[in-house]
């Protein structure tokens, strides 16, 4: 017997209603490239991207075709989140920060049908326009400046719009929506195409999640993760579902503009990788008391985060930091290290401990653990890939024949990530299964000496590698960054170790260099590290 329900899709445009009916007034913010501050409201962010939808369908957008974005985080970047699904073409933001061979091989593979690009961004769009083939290039235009010969200009394209000509896109919530390619740390760029119920189910799910945290409607949220990352990790969706304000920073993602922006405009919420936390609290600790935050939420997410950075920024600036942990194929959310009712009677020593972990599922997601043996038990100590299954996981990747390798015979997804889970389904990742470090037999995890070793007060960024050894087969690596002007001996970094670690733990070998190189997203690029190492040795 069929329920007696309605039948209304999941789809974004029930989002795009919403912030425009019950949020009406409420603001958008955008830092632009001069510095000067643009803000706008939801009802003329909806009009606007009605009229964006409208003018794409005039220049032969369709359903099912796909629209490229190389953005930085600003008001027109959501309005083309909003307008491409919306009309039922699939969004896709590209990364800016990919070399200009892999920017056209993933447009090529995505067969993007139009780009739209930011001024500031034309230089690196001039390097691979060639190797692509577009129909129409549209130019957004911060500086006011012409736009150049054969582009056509954002802004005259809306003003072209007619808005009583859109279409909300009213069809099956199955249908593609958004799509993103991973960061490609290993081989090929693999695209994940969400749909519309993914995407509707993701923004409840982080609403639901985040409990206690979770974004409301009078939170002003700044995503300082690149909305060509994961989608932002779903806060503009989000947003817009909440009628929280929204502040995007443009092109400034360092330190001391965030800062200026979080104080300026009242940020409450904001979310991140570890890297860009580290260098806030370094901004914030070298002036203390310049800037008058009213955060009360960081999400923390991409790698693992030290311990030192959650006790700082709760203890040094009343700040609660969220650990989360997730996937591009997730949409991307996990996990999220929620303070449980049990965890609320811990001391303030073991609620650190306990942010340290990746933390305990979102709803509709499901996990489990696997080694040589099977299943692994859930309690806390046996180490396993990590498998997922959910309506906001990837089912596949984009015309990719080797997705299957991904994929269990039952159909989860191996995650590549080492993880163990606690009895009551809290999740810590010990590593990445490529960057696990077999010692003598015995696993050595490479998060857990990085998160120690960045302990230390001279220590910046501290990234551990396995390294060929004749009588242990693999021995422990560390690459570090003093902060400036400090030094550190190879000795006093085994001897902070020292007690915290099994005495095979602890690396003998210590290599001090001027940064970790970093990927597109500012994860720990351990590859280039491996590379490095089979070069010049220790
Ligand atoms: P890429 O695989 O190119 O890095 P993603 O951004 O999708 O692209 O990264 C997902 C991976 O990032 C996860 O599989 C995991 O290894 C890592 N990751 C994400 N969040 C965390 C976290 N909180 N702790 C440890 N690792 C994390």
């Amino acid at each position: 017997m069929r329920g007696l329900m309605m039948d209304v899709q999941l789809t974004i445009p029930t989002i795009l209603r919403r912030a425009e009916s019950l949020f009406s007034k409420k603001e958008i913010v955008t830092c632009l490239p001069n510095r000067s501050i643009h803000r706008y409201t939801y009802r003329d962010f909806g009009r606007r991207t009605k009229k964006l939808a409208a003018a794409l369908h005039q220049l032969g957008i369709r359903r099912g075709d796909r629209v490229a974005t190389l953005c930085w985080n600003h008001y027109q970047h959501l309005e083309a989140y909003f307008a491409v699904p919306c009309m039922g073409a699939v969004m896709h933001p590209l990364n800016i920060r990919f070399s200009a061979d892999e920017l056209a091989y993933i447009v090529n593979h995505a067969e993007d049908k139009i780009i739209i690009v930011d001024e500031v961004l034309l230089p690196l769009f001039e390097k691979f326009k060639q190797a692509i083939n577009v129909s129409a290039v549209i130019v957004i235009s911060q500086s006011g400046e012409p736009t150049p010969g054969g582009y056509l200009n954002y802004e005259d394209v809306v003003a072209g719009g007619d808005e009583t000509r859109f279409e909300p896109f009213e069809g099956d919530e199955h249908t593609a929506a958004f799509m993103c390619y991973t960061s490609g740390t290993t081989g090929k760029p693999k695209g994940i195409l969400y749909s519309h119920r993914s995407i509707v189910l993701h923004a409840i799910s982080m609403m639901l999640t985040c409990v206690g945290v979770g974004i409301t409607e009078s939170d002003v949220v700044l995503p300082m993760v690149p909305m060509f990352h994961a989608g932002a990790w779903g806060l503009p969706y989000n947003s817009a579902f909440t009628g929280a304000t929204q502040v995007f920073p443009g092109p400034y993602l360092d330190a001391e503009s965030l800062l200026q922006l979080f104080e300026a405009e009242r940020v409450t919420f904001t979310g991140g990788v570890p890297t860009v936390l580290m260098s806030i609290l370094h901004k914030l600790d070298a002036h203390p008391g310049r800037y008058k935050l009213s955060l009360r939420c960081i999400a923390l997410g991409g790698s693992a985060m030290p311990r030192f950075l959650i006790k700082a920024f709760h203890e040094r600036y009343g700040i609660p930091v969220l650990h989360t942990w997730g996937m591009t194929e997730l949409s991307p959310l996990g996990t999220t290290a929620v303070v449980t009712s049990e965890l609320e009677q811990a001391t303030q020593e073991e609620q650190y401990d306990h942010a340290t972990k990746q933390g305990y599922p979102v709803p509709f997601l499901e996990i489990r653990g696997r080694n040589d043996q099977g299943l692994v038990p859930w309690d806390g100590e046996t180490p396993g890939e990590l498998e997922v299954r959910g309506p906001c996981v990837a089912a596949s990747y984009y015309r990719d024949t080797e997705s299957h390798s991904k994929f269990t015979a039952d159909g989860w997804l191996k995650t590549g990530d080492i993880a163990t889970i606690s009895p009551d389904g809290c999740i810590e990742i010990k590593d990445r299964s490529k960057d696990v470090i077999k010692s003598g037999g015995e696993w050595v995890s490479s998060v857990a000496l990085e998160s120690a070793l960045m302990c230390h007060p001279s220590v910046l960024e501290a990234a551990v590698i396995g390294v060929p050894d004749e009588k242990w087969m693999e021995r422990p690596f560390a690459y570090v960054v003093p902060k400036e002007g400090q030094t550190i001996s190879p000795a006093e970094l085994k001897e902070f170790l020292t007690g915290k670690f099994a005495k095979f733990w602890i690396p003998e070998g210590y290599a001090f260099i001027d940064a970790i190189p970093k990927t597109s997203v500012g994860k720990f690029l351990k590859s280039a590290l491996r590379e490095r190492y089979e070069r010049e040795g220790g």
